[in-house]
């Protein structure tokens, strides 16, 4: 038990390195948060040398008496946080990431080459909700199914369930997945709802991005109309990384449902549960449960309604004109710059943002805009007057790239932006444009 520094000097001075760019830089990515201390404690546990493949009190090891308290505590704080009734929904808390629970639920839900329709990825979907180009099927949920994109309505860029309906009345879909990574409006789960049942298909949430804010009751609630929740646990639910699988238990069939999705999970999408990751979820899930993350949500919320406003009072446009969630996503056509040059111009400045394809883009492969999102500056007690400090930090950013864009120099772009004068007593990084 020597420590880290010691047996592996390298990569400590990577993760102090990485430390210090995540406490000094702004991390505006819509994907991250920043977990508690206490999370990173579980999950840097000594959990992580158990195998216990299985469920609680049927598994494939033995030594698992701590390790079956564990999941089954995990399991209780993960309905507990949703306030989700043990008697009508059951939960699924390991799969290793929301890739793979987005996959395991699939495999439960439909058979191989059955249809499935996702919100497409220039619209905000996700990848693992069907996606695939004219070229190729690039990921397992268009390679094992036949998947058909629904999208947003040109005029409004909010989601076109009219378009939906109509598509799903053609394709007969067996699965309608909505939930995105970036969209930053509401969903109608009714109405989807209505038009999955009317095909007959199962209807699945993916509320990765959302979920911390859904278990703080600031967005609709899914768990009323959708069969199956799925979500990762480190985006606004501010848990390690990994993902969670909900299923009801108050459908005809549900016996048949719960052992679906558990036999999906292992063995047929994955091996030994990450136990260390599994007492992260349980731990981050108990702070979701305490009222101070109710506040946190209002405050993520409320500070990406700021950042929108203040955005567009610099003169800019947002997509869909706003948000009701943690994210903005910023439409940067209208200045001739692409996403990719701004993202490159906060990198330097210590800002972390992600570029982001906007509705109409020409070409998926030059995104148009950016995705920005509050879940990790909240979690730095950032409140609505800091975010307006930031927000004139990127319209700095975008007016240094329309400069660097008209001068066409590269050199000009190191000269000009140097973010950190890193001083030699504390690390301090001074943002200087
Ligand atoms: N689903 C949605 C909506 C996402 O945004 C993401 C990731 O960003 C995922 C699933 C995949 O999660 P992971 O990266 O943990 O595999």
């Amino acid at each position: 038990y020597q420590p880290l520094a010691e047996i592996d000097p390298e990569i400590q001075n990577i993760i102090d390195k990485e430390t210090w760019r995540q406490f000094t830089g702004l991390e505006l990515i819509a994907s991250e948060n920043l977990t508690s201390l206490a999370t990173m404690q579980a999950n840097g546990s000594i959990l992580t040398n158990k195998y216990s493949e299985g469920l609680p009190n049927a598994r494939y090891y033995g030594g698992n008496e701590y390790i079956d308290e564990l999941e089954i505590l995990c399991r209780k704080r993960a309905l507990q946080a949703f306030n989700l009734d043990p008697a009508k929904w059951g939960v699924n808390v390991q799969p290793y990431s929301g890739s793979t629970a987005n996959f395991a639920a699939l495999t439960a839900l439909i058979q191989p080459n059955d249809r499935l329709m996702g919100l497409g990825l220039p619209d905000g979907g996700h990848l693992t909700h069907g996606y695939y180009t004219a070229k190729k099927k690039m990921t397992a949920s268009s390679i094992y199914f036949q998947s058909l994109p629904y999208g947003i309505t040109p005029e409004t860029n909010l989601i076109d369930y009219v378009g939906l309906a109509s598509q799903a009345k053609i394709f007969k879909p067996r699965l309608v997945i909505c939930g995105a990574s970036a969209y930053p409006r509401d969903w109608d789960y009714a109405e989807l709802k209505k038009i999955a049942t009317k095909e007959g298909a199962w209807l699945m949430a993916d509320i990765a991005h959302t979920s911390g804010l859904i278990a703080a009751q600031e967005l609709h609630n899914p768990f009323e109309y959708c069969d199956v929740v799925t979500t990762t646990t480190h985006k606004t639910l501010r848990g390690p990384r990994a993902g969670l699988i909900f299923f009801r238990k108050d459908l005809q069939d549900a016996a048949d449902l719960e052992k679906r999705v558990n036999d999906a999970v292992f063995p047929a999408c994955q091996g030994g549960p990450h136990n260390n990751t599994i007492a992260a979820i349980a731990t981050s899930l108990l702070q979701v449960s305490q009222p101070e993350f109710k506040q946190y949500a209002k405050q993520v919320i409320a500070n990406a309604r700021t950042l929108g406003e203040a955005l567009v009072s610099h003169g800019y446009k947002l997509q869909t004109g706003g948000t009701d969630n943690h994210l903005v996503l910023w439409d940067l056509r209208p200045l001739g710059l692409t996403g990719s040059k701004v993202e490159k111009v906060c990198d330097l400045m210590g800002i972390t943002i992600n570029k982001n394809a906007v509705s109409g883009d020409a070409s998926a492969q030059v995104p148009g805009g950016i995705r920005l999102g509050t879940s990790a500056l909240t979690s730095r007690n950032m409140q609505e007057e800091d975010i307006k400090v930031v927000a004139g930090f990127l319209h700095r950013a975008v007016q240094l790239s329309l400069l660097l864009q008209k001068e066409a120099g590269s050199k000009l772009l190191k000269d000009f932006v140097r973010v950190a004068t890193v001083a030699e007593e504390g690390k301090q990084g001074h943002l200087q444009v």
